[in-house]
Parts: structure tokens; sequence; C-alpha cells
């Protein structure tokens, strides 16, 4: 087997081929690293390789192994990555460094709230339900440009970019280019995209931010 470093470094240097190979790179791709499911003792290593930008899709699950391991590591940038209800957004602002799933007017509000009351000022991004799947959380691809205006002006949110998960069992590349173009209107600089299985096509379409899991961690 592989050492956490050894898949750190692959996944890397995957990473900078993609960027460097296709037309207008971004220039820069952050790996966010996805530990969900796994406890600090496998986190660790990946740490210990330098890795410091992680994802997690739960706030109890985090809260359960970040505090720990931010005693140990300085510079860990910790994105919540999955659907975040109401209630829990004030643990969310309170361990997350970023929110990449702000998806409707409701929470958009008592995340500012949130991040007022805690004197601080998340970046964040808006999910965009680019496959319009019913079992998806998300804004309508038609909606979203009017959203994150509003998410700037009304709720005051500082809104970096936009997320997707596209559909599953279907090619994610006219997915991903969806996405570009919607992020083009709405003026966002970043775009969260592509996870293991196809974080170089994503790369390929303008991504900034790949949530890779399995690839570096192993199955779930
Ligand atoms: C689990 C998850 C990922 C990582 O998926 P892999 O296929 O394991 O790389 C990425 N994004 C989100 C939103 C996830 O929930």
């Amino acid at each position: 087997m592989d050492t956490a470093a050894e898949r750190l470094e692959s996944i890397r240097s995957r990473i900078e081929k993609a960027r460097s190979r296709f037309g207008a790179p971004p220039e820069r791709v952050e790996l966010v690293a996805v530990s969900k499911t796994f406890d600090a003792t496998a986190i660790r290593p990946f740490l210990d390789a330098g890795q410091r930008v992680f994802g997690e899709n739960r706030v109890q699950e985090a809260q359960g192994k970040w505090p720990e391991l931010r005693a140990s590591y300085v510079g860990i940038e910790l994105h919540l990555i999955g659907p975040l209800q109401t209630n829990k957004a004030r643990e969310a602002v309170a361990l997350f460094d970023v929110i990449q799933t702000v998806d409707r007017d409701k929470l958009a509000g008592v995340l500012k709230a949130e991040m007022e009351r805690a004197g601080r000022q998340l970046p964040v991004f808006v999910q965009v339900n680019i496959g319009l799947e019913a079992q998806k959380a998300g804004i309508a691809p038609a909606e979203a440009v009017a959203f994150v205006e509003r998410c700037r002006t009304e709720h005051r949110l500082q809104v970096e970019g936009l997320m997707c998960i596209p559909p599953d069992g279907e090619p994610a590349g006219p997915y991903f280019a969806h996405l570009a173009v919607v992020g083009r209107e709405a003026k966002v600089a970043k775009l969260s995209m592509g996870m293991s299985g196809d974080f170089e096509t994503a790369i390929a379409m303008g991504s900034t931010h790949v949530r890779v899991g399995t690839a570096l961690f192993g199955a779930r």
C-alpha cells in the first residue's frame, strides 16, 4: 500500500499537469482533501505530509476530530462541502473556514447573522444544483446569478465562487462547462468542481477547487 505522502504527491502532480495543459488554465488549483468518514488518526499522515486544506460534509462529524487536529497543526483550512441546516449554522461558523454549500436565502441570512455574532466573516461558495436533480441540494442554475447577487447585496456575504456535484453516471464535462458559464455571469472568481473520478476534466473547464476523497484516503 502506498503512503499518504505518495498519494498526495501523485494527486498534486496530476492536478498540476492538468492545470498546465489546458487552454486558459486557472492560475491556481486548490486541492481540498475530503476526509469525511476518516478519523483523526487517518488524517494525521496527510497533515504530516503538508496538506492543509480539507473538506468535511457533516458539522457534527467534523466537530469530533478537527478541534484536536487544529491544536497540533497550524494553518488548517476547513471547508464545509455538505448540506447545512440553519440550526447548525452557529457551530459551522465556529468550526469551518469556508462554507461551500450556501443555496437558499434563509441559510444565507442566518449565516450572516452568525458570522456577525462570532466576529468571523467567512468566504462562501454558492452550491448550484447543476443537474437539476430532485435529491440534490443547490440553487437551480437559472436562479444562481440572481441568488449570488442577493447574497452579496442583501445578505452581505463574501461570495467567492460556485460549487456543484454533477449527476452520477453521466459524463461530467458538460455540467462543469455549464457551471463555468454561470460563474462568469455571476462574476465569481472560483469554481469548486471535480472529485476523485473527474478532477482533471473539471480543471480543463476552469475548476479552482477540486474536492478529492477516495483517491487520497481510500474507499469509504
Ligand atoms: C464525498 C465528497 C467528495 C469526494 O468524493 P470522492 O469521489 O471520494 O473524491 C467531493 N465532494 C463532495 C460534496 C462530497 O460529499
